[in-house]
């Protein structure tokens, strides 16, 4: 075998063309291979899985004949957002699995030696899997993964056991299965013609009489199969912490009333603004809309818009709270800070903090307001103008966090 040839890393068959029904009930008659987990479906997170190892020339998805345009669209999409760096090509499937398998061999690149076959409802495969049964391929024409058994396993017939196995020579077999290309091809076209089905490939092996390597499984490489092993998937459902930070400045000048917080502070400076001027709610806002990932308060609220002028920011507030609700934000603890040279704010700072605790429906004692001068420094030391800081934490629904929630999103 010359080197070059012999470098050549193998391709991978992503197994995606099964039609189970085993699942259909839990899933609403989805495909288990093309539920989402994460906003990304099954076939997805192990073709990464797969990419990650480092070990690949490329990849081919086989998909059922029905599904196979719209999953390359998805595909591109899929791709356009988080490359797997790999060359990659769909085939249709089949009828029962190793038809789809041969299906998927056909498709290969010519002159690849190697070839790696992984189910699409097997998500969790690390990438150290993947190496390891490549690097058996560089002994052996044909590889799988295994674990041990752990349970005592019984052939049954008509409700009676027939034999109990000896435990130490069982194993349950997991993908990927690696092979040498051209003698798995040929080990189908003889089950084609011997009519032999098989629910592996090595089991095809096998039959040729080809000597198969087994390398220790991993027991997190689960295939998705029974409707509990949805329960797999469910950290959709975890909430997921967010933080966001918002800062503002507005010049004293003639203008509008000063209002810190929605509080009116009677004397102090007027305040140079389009809206109300309420520096400490404009920083509020844009903390609420940066746990959000929604931009900031100019967007929303540009000040060439004649809607927004002297506008209280206490109704632009609820706006944001609105737009963030429905983001799936759930905000829990804000820590606001006010530099000013003047009015003096310890006065109104109790009412300030409850002001904004109502305004967010939070418990005064999850809201904080500091303030300070900058020791007569700048321009907040020389009484031209407030500075406000805030920072948000949160909670957002994992379900509709904007990289999962909308995978086919397109590039901006
Ligand atoms: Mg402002």
């Amino acid at each position: 075998m010359p080197a070059t040839q012999h470098s050549k890393k193998p391709w991978a068959l992503i197994m995606a063309a099964g039609r189970g029904v085993r699942l259909s009930a839990a899933t609403g008659g989805t495909y288990k291979q093309l539920l989402l987990w994460r906003g990304r479906p099954l076939y997805w997170h192990s073709a990464l899985a797969m990419s990650r190892s480092a070990a690949l020339d490329g990849l081919i998805f086989v998909f059922p004949p029905e599904c196979l345009v719209e999953e390359e669209q998805r595909l591109r999409k899929l791709h356009k957002n988080d490359d797997m760096g790999l060359p990659w090509i769909v085939a249709a499937g089949g009828e029962r699995r190793q038809d789809s398998v041969r299906c998927g061999l056909e498709a290969l690149p010519p002159g690849t030696r190697h070839v790696l076959i992984h189910d699409a409802a097997r998500p969790f495969v690390g990438p150290a899997l993947a190496r390891s049964v490549r690097d058996g391929l560089d002994r052996h024409d044909a590889v799988v993964p295994g674990l041990p058994i752990t349970d005592t396993v019984k052939t049954v017939e008509n409700s009676m056991i027939r034999a109990t196995l000896p435990r130490e020579h069982l194993v349950a077999v997991q993908t990927p299965q690696g092979f040498e290309a051209g003698l798995l091809r040929k080990a189908h076209a003889r089950a084609l013609e011997c009519g032999l089905t098989a629910t592996d490939d090595a089991a095809l092996m096998e039959a040729a009489g080809h000597d198969v390597l087994v390398v220790p499984g991993d027991p997190n490489n689960v295939k998705i199969t029974r409707a509990e092993d949805l329960a797999l998937l469910a950290d959709d459902a975890k909430p997921r912490p967010c933080v966001g930070m918002g800062y503002d400045v507005h010049r004293y000048g003639n203008g509008r009333p000063f209002i810190l917080g929605g509080v009116r502070i009677p004397g102090a400076p007027e305040v140079v603004a389009h809206s109300d001027g309420d520096a400490l709610l404009h920083a509020l806002m844009d903390a609420l809309l940066g746990c959000a990932g929604l931009g900031d308060i100019g967007q929303h609220f540009p000040d060439s818009d004649a809607r927004f002028e002297n506008i209280s920011s206490a109704v632009l507030l609820s706006e944001v709270l609105t737009l963030i609700r429905r983001a799936g934000i759930r905000p829990t603890h804000v820590d606001m800070n006010i530099v000013a040279q003047k009015p003096r704010i310890s006065p109104w700072r109790e009412e300030i903090r409850n002001n904004v605790a109502r305004l967010l429906n939070l418990p005064a004692g999850c809201v904080n307001l500091k303030a300070g001068t900058e020791e007569g420094l700048g321009f907040t030391g020389r009484g031209e103008g407030i500075k406000a800081g805030a920072i948000v934490c949160a909670f957002a629904e994992t379900s509709r966090h904007p990289d999962w929630e909308n995978p086919d999103r397109e590039e901006a």
